[in-house]
């Protein structure tokens, strides 16, 4: 069976971080054997499905640059789960029930009272036909459940979890379908996993108890079972669920700067025994992409971790990757020069106006004394007779060493302050021949006034 795989949001909101990790996972997989990646907008929900949720489901892949090599929807689907409902049920698999809510809480919290399980008692199941007709003809419509096979033990190869059982007297014949006709995630989630010929089915440990009823339902459609992959979930830094972490989406990292490359890379390896390494092509992350690295513990997801990531790709991106988000005139060389100081893209705008504006604010540089300021004004005039088609930097420093015998710090921090008016920064060797002669003399010399 050929690889695809299936990212399947319900479009009832924004996508998550534990999503975007269930996003990355389906298409390193899909990657790593040549398969196909399908995205799937499981909208059978009309009353909390929204097409702007759709519209930003599409926004947040494209801005990760994933691709889907398909995309279905649900809600086009109907014609196919009624058939395939008709079909079931009229083998048996499926039953109409006709308990109200109320009624199967009451006998749910009688069993719990008792130390049972609180499994559906298909009380519904064992209706005569004359009972059945007798509760249509009070107007109760049915909601159907799908009958589990009690005599077919449960058991699946998880790819992250190893071998998992269930009984399936332990489990509730789910509810698949509505009174009002509308469905239940269930049912058409495996219809489509069947016909669209998911091979694997990789998606959050919440899930795993959804998975054991619906390899009933592939069984008892015909279709082969897919293979499963359940992650354990993430967690925040501080080591439990959190809420934050359900709010953190795509416009929360794009708006802190935080590149799409360093989220894949991050929530690639997240919860594996590989390394988080700042990958700017995914290349790699596809070809060592494997479930069996994954622990079963949960993932914690640290944002300032993500940060230090972010930085280590951005020093990494070419000019190419970042020219549409650079300051207007900022070139290929100003962007090599900058980017190893920077944390975010966004940050090459202070420098660039460091480095392009009128002479900085030297106001932060009382720190400059009198021997500083004779210092600086040498400094301006031996700038004056350097070469700057060369390598002004070092023609700078090598001739005020020799001259004042200063070195280390006391050589650089001053020229450095004149320069850009502050104390850290991008290598000065790359800096400036940016800043360009004329300014910076005229800086070096404004700072020793
Ligand atoms: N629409 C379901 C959800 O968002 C899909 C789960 C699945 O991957 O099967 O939870």
């Amino acid at each position: 069976m050929p690889v695809t795989t299936r990212f399947a949001p319900s479009p009832t909101g924004l996508l998550h971080v534990g999503n975007l990790r269930q996003v990355i996972h389906n298409w390193l997989f899909a990657r790593a054997h040549g398969g196909r990646f399908l995205l799937r907008i499981d909208d059978t929900d009309p009353a909390r499905s929204e097409e702007r949720f759709v519209d930003a489901i599409r926004a947040d892949l494209a801005w990760l640059g994933i691709t889907p090599d398909g995309e279905e929807r649900q809600s086009e689907r109907f014609a196919l789960y009624e058939a395939a409902f008709e079909r079931l049920r009229d083998e048996g698999h499926i039953y109409p029930c006709y308990e109200s809510a109320e009624e199967l809480d009451i006998r749910r919290k009688v069993l719990l009272s008792r130390g049972l399980p609180p499994v559906y008692e298909r009380t519904s199941l064992a209706l005569t036909e004359a009972e059945r007709v007798d509760r249509e003809a009070q107007g109760i419509r049915p909601h159907w459940r799908f009958r589990l096979d009690h005599d077919a033990p449960i058991i699946w190869q998880d790819l992250v979890r190893g071998e998992q059982h269930f009984d399936p007297r332990l489990l509730s014949d789910p509810v698949i379908r509505r009174a009002d006709g509308s469905w239940l995630y269930m049912l058409p989630s495996a219809i489509d996993d069947a016909d669209m010929g998911i091979s694997h089915v990789i998606r959050g440990e919440d899930h795993v108890s959804n998975t054991a009823t619906q390899i009933q339902m592939f069984t008892a459609m015909g279709a082969p079972v897919p293979a499963f992959a359940h992650t354990a979930l993430l967690t925040g830094s501080e080591g439990k669920l959190s809420k934050r972490l359900g709010s953190l989406g795509i416009a929360h990292f794009r708006d802190s700067g935080i590149e799409p490359a360093a989220l894949i890379a991050k929530l690639a390896r997240l919860g594996t025994a590989d390394p988080v390494e700042p990958f700017v092509d995914p290349a790699p992350l596809i070809a060592s992409f494997d479930f069996g690295r994954f622990g079963r513990a949960p993932a914690r997801f640290d944002e300032a971790e993500l940060a230090q990531l972010n930085a280590r790709i951005i020093h990494q991106l070419p000019f190419e990757a970042v020219a549409d988000r650079l300051p207007a005139g900022m070139d290929k060389a100003a962007w090599e020069a900058i980017r190893p100081n920077l944390e975010t893209v966004a940050g090459a705008a202070d420098w660039w106006s460091i480095v392009t504006g009128a002479a900085p604010d030297l106001a932060a540089e009382a720190a400059l004394g009198d021997d500083d300021r004779a210092y600086l004004a040498q400094a301006a005039a031996v700038a004056a007779t350097l070469d700057w088609t060369a390598d002004p930097w070092h023609g700078l420093t090598g001739a005020l060493k020799e001259a004042t015998g200063r070195k280390g710090k006391a050589l650089f921090l001053p020229l450095r302050l004149a320069l850009t008016g502050r104390a850290h920064g991008p290598d000065m060797a790359a800096l400036l021949p940016l800043i360009g002669e004329q300014q910076a003399i005229a800086r070096l010399a404004a700072a020793a006034e």
